[in-house]
């Protein structure tokens, strides 16, 4: 920060904020900025509080450009490091041609829900649209009848709805026919496109050996003629297509000639009446131009559509959006194809698109991860080309930053014994709803003799264990049995016993619970307070975190998150 003068340092500090946030800083921001800086002037806290005032009443009568100028000529570095301060937040690399802002899209096709692997298209391209300013697309994708969900076109609106992604338009691809079919016979009157009649398998045999089909050298106004045919139904399916022209010697055959439009009579389309529909790398092209999308990110498995679509830019005149295209990302441990998941629900080997053991969204947000954990960790992953696997540990480390600080704790115990502790009056255990955060109170759990105690944890032999905040119990064994006496209240006395610290429950004030765990269920007790927790995350102590997903006459569901 430049310069020692109060005066100066204070007024530089509110330039800075006011740069950043825009609008007139709030004097305490200014102050501890400051403050944070120079410890020494913590003794001048009155003058510098009155030197604040005057400094942001300063900088309240500079226009928004004054004071990025102001800024700039006094303090460069302090420029520097918001821009700095901003990379980091996202550790995205820079867009080039983005500085004036952007327009990109997500385009999922509407096939079933969203899961864990879309989330990272949906994610890098909302971050991208954060941090340049611009528009962000939801295009639905769904001019392949075979691929289409009817009741996807809510579930995937939804799940973009739970990721809070900041969507500024929808368009849905199925409504655009019109468009597509007349730019269609744009390209053929271009001699960008022809219609091709050529029997399929010949067209393949012909294009492999690098040689043109018949219909490739008709006159433009034949291919008109035919286009016009495939529109009026004059073709059945698999009679006729339109096909881009590209470079019939391109090494990769999957280049030449490839085709744009089809003709499918089934299965219906779930939202139109259509006969002729544009392939996916038509339409995507049309959009992406009239749409003004300037970015494009996507997976490496699109290179080839990238340099497919390229020959349709390329005949329009088009100029080309800038892409990325980030490298494969293997997800293991979920299930994540979509007519598997669907034929399980079907044969009820899932509960659900939410069934635990599957990637979606909606699975995720069900056992207690929140999105913004999801965009968090894709974003930490990136736009490298380098294939990856996914990291489960990483995305659940991003959510326990968020769930920690709000989750209250409580007590679970899985698979319980019932422990009457001899010699032990009643007590009255305090016990934090969070460990560091005094100020949200406690829970109060009454000891009145006889608690409940997790077997795994009552290991033959051990001679003394600690009720976490209640006592110590002293333990006498009997072969694999063990019995139960009051070992005092001191904590140094567990301590030097090197007692184990172990939950409970007292046995007159529990609540049936079911932990529900991707591996299997754990059945047991916990706090009557959990009841009032559904719908949220929180925390049985030495178990881990868990969502409060049903509560009912017969007790609690939870589902484990993580760790
Ligand atoms: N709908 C395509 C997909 O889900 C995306 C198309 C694109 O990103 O260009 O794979």
């Amino acid at each position: 920060m430049a310069g020692d003068d109060p005066k100066e340092l204070l007024f530089l500090c509110a330039l800075q904020n006011a740069v950043k946030h825009g609008g007139v800083p709030q004097s305490g921001a200014v102050i501890g900025m400051v403050m944070g800086a120079h410890p020494e002037l913590r003794s001048r806290a009155k003058e510098v509080s009155s030197l604040a005032k005057e400094a942001i009443a300063d900088v309240a009568k500079l226009s928004p450009e004054e004071r990025v100028a102001t800024l700039q000529s006094r303090a460069p570095e302090m420029i520097t490091a918001l821009s700095e301060k901003h990379e980091k937040k996202t550790g995205l690399p820079d867009l080039e041609g983005a500085e004036k802002g952007v327009v990109m899209r997500f385009a999922p096709n509407p096939s079933g829900p969203l899961h864990i692997g879309h989330a990272r298209a949906a994610a890098l391209n909302d971050a991208y649209v954060k941090q340049y300013g611009g528009r962000y697309i939801l295009r639905i994708e769904d001019t392949d009848p075979k691929r289409v969900d009817p009741g996807a076109y809510a579930t995937v609106q939804e799940d973009i709805k739970w990721l809070g992604l900041g969507i500024t338009e929808v368009v849905t691809q199925s409504d655009r026919l019109p468009v597509y079919y007349d730019l269609c016979k744009q390209l053929i009157e271009r001699g960008g496109a022809y219609v091709c009649t050529c029997d399929n398998e010949h067209f393949k045999e012909l294009k492999q050996h690098k040689t043109a089909c018949p219909c490739r050298s008709q006159p433009v106004e034949k291919s008109l003629e035919l286009w016009q045919r495939m529109l009026d139904h004059g073709f059945k399916e698999g009679e006729a297509s339109v096909r881009i022209r590209t470079d019939l010697n391109h090494p990769d055959p999957a280049m030449r000639d490839f085709p744009a439009f089809r003709i499918l009579d089934y299965p219906p389309h779930p939202k139109v009446t259509a006969h002729v529909y544009p392939l996916m790398n038509f339409s995507v092209v049309a959009d992406d131009h009239l749409l003004g999308v300037t970015h494009v990110i996507r997976g490496k498995d699109h290179i080839a559509n990238t340099r497919r679509q390229r020959y349709i830019y390329d005949h329009f005149g088009w100029n080309v959006p800038v892409y990325r295209h980030y490298g494969r990302m293997g997800i293991e441990g979920v299930v994540l194809s979509t007519s598997q998941m669907r034929a399980g629900i079907n044969d009820g080997t899932y509960s659900g698109w939410d069934d635990i053991r599957l990637g979606t969204l909606r699975a995720l947000a069900r056992r207690g991860i929140l999105p913004e954990a999801v965009k968090n960790a894709m974003i930490a992953i990136g736009i490298g080309d380098v294939d990856i696997s996914f990291s489960w540990d990483n995305l659940y480390a991003e959510n326990k930053k968020l769930v920690d600080p709000t989750a209250n704790r409580y007590f679970f115990v899985p698979a319980p014994v019932e422990a009457r502790i001899e010699g032990a009056t009643a007590h009255t255990a305090h016990a934090l709803l969070h460990p560091s955060d005094a100020a949200r109170g406690s829970r109060t759990l009454e000891f009145t003799g006889t608690v409940l105690l997790r077997r795994a944890e009552l290991v033959p032999g051990t001679a003394m264990v600690r009720l976490k905040d209640l006592f110590n119990v002293k333990i006498a064994w009997n072969g694999d049995t063990p019995s139960f006496s009051y070992g005092g209240d001191s904590l140094a006395d567990a301590r030097a016993a090197k007692a184990h610290i172990i939950q409970w429950l007292p046995a007159q004030a529990t609540v049936p619970c079911t932990l529900l765990t991707q591996e299997g269920t754990m059945s047991g007790a916990c706090e009557p307070a959990v009841r009032s927790e559904l719908g949220k995350v929180v925390q049985f102590e030495r178990v881990g975190f868990v969502k409060i997903d049903a509560v009912g006459d017969d007790g609690v569901r939870a589902y484990f998150t993580h760790k």
